[in-house]
């Protein structure tokens, strides 16, 4: 049975990623932290078959006993402080956690799996913010980064050392280069999870309104399901390397809210939505789009899921919640 270390497992994708990994017949481990994690009740009562971890990745010796005690064949390095504003105001905290935290990973990794730390494999997970105010477009492995976020250069460093590690050590470590992916288990604080639930709480009468920031920002969603597929193949290959994973469209903050209030039937969404300067961030990250041609001729990996049924899960999944926390259903 192989033997899976999900850092970030109460997050998005650590939940997707256990789910997967359990359907290929993982033992599977996630590193929790903190000394009461609300998150840790959920995983263990939807997950009941991931075993949890104490760690914390601003803390290696924490990181090299996870690392001991689950004796894994693959290392998924998905805990960041991953929401972009929030870097603006802890950008230090960001640097430690979603920064220096991959170099700590990498060392636990060479520690327990032997100098080279090649009988362990390792996935970052990097990010297409790592582009920022983009050098071309589309996006490819290629593209010079300009981050535009404490975030965006956390990861950079993340993406590099990942690099530097597998060139100095003949490590087994692949970056995935992430373009935004989304679902109903997205953070209630991310773009487009606040606009699912605004759409399905306007519908039920529980909210009146919502307050965004820029509606023009152009983004390239997929559906977080997809994109863990993508994290495991990059790790089941002859050679370590590194992929865009995207849909190759791009679609503004506007048209998602337009298609999400249309989920609800509300065709005339401009009436229920504000702008607010206070929602902007210092510098924008204006337009993403992937090119993942790599990722499919050497992955064989296609996203399934489309933008307007990603819309439909997310805002379907959130009439069902708000219904049933307001005791309508
Ligand atoms: P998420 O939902 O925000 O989850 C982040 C995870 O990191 C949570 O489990 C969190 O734990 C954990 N974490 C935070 N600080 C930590 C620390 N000091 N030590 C250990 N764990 C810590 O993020 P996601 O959407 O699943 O994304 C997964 C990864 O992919 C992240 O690295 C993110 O930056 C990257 N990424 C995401 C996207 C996207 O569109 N979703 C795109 C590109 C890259 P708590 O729950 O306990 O706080």
């Amino acid at each position: 049975m192989p033997r899976a270390l999900i850092t970030g497992i109460t997050g998005q994708d650590g939940q997707h990623l256990a789910e997967f990994l359990n359907t290929k017949g993982y033992e599977v481990f996630g590193l929790v932290k903190g000394q009461a994690n609300p998150k840790a009740e959920l995983i263990q009562n939807e997950f009941p078959f991931v075993e949890l971890v104490s760690g914390d990745l601003t803390d290696l010796p924490s990181l090299i006993k996870a690392v001991e005690h689950a004796q894994p064949d693959e290392v998924y390095n998905l805990g960041a402080v991953s929401f972009v504003a929030m870097s603006f105001t802890q950008a230090e905290l960001t640097a430690n956690v979603t920064g220096l935290g991959v170099l700590r990973m990498l060392d636990a990794v060479r520690i327990v799996g032997g100098h080279s730390g090649n009988r362990i494999r390792f996935y970052q997970a990097s990010s297409s913010e790592m582009f920022g105010k983009v050098r071309e477009t589309p996006q490819t492995e290629l593209t010079p980064f300009h981050p535009r976020s404490p975030y965006g250069c956390a990861k950079v460093f993340g993406h590099d050392i990942t690099v530097n590690y597998r060139e100095s050590y003949d490590m087994y470590a692949c970056s995935g280069i992430l373009f935004n992916h989304e679902g109903p288990r997205r953070g209630l604080e991310f773009v487009t999870r606040k606009v699912s639930q605004a759409a399905a709480r306007i519908k039920l009468g529980l909210q009146d309104s919502i307050v965004m920031g820029t509606l023009d920002s152009k983004r390239d969603w997929g559906y977080a399901g997809d994109y863990v597929k993508a994290m495991w193949l990059m790790l089941q290959q002859d050679e370590p390397d590194d992929y865009v994973v995207a849909t190759g469209e791009t679609h503004s903050v506007a048209e998602f809210v337009e298609r999400a209030f249309a989920e609800v039937g509300i065709s005339n969404w401009q009436d229920y939505v504000q702008q607010d300067p206070k929602f902007y961030r210092p510098a924008e990250v204006d337009l993403l789009i992937g090119d993942a041609t790599k990722a499919r001729e050497k992955l064989g990996w296609e996203p399934e899921v489309d933008f307007p049924t990603l819309v439909r899960l997310m805002v379907q999944n959130d009439l069902r919640i708000e219904a049933a926390k307001a005791g309508l259903r």
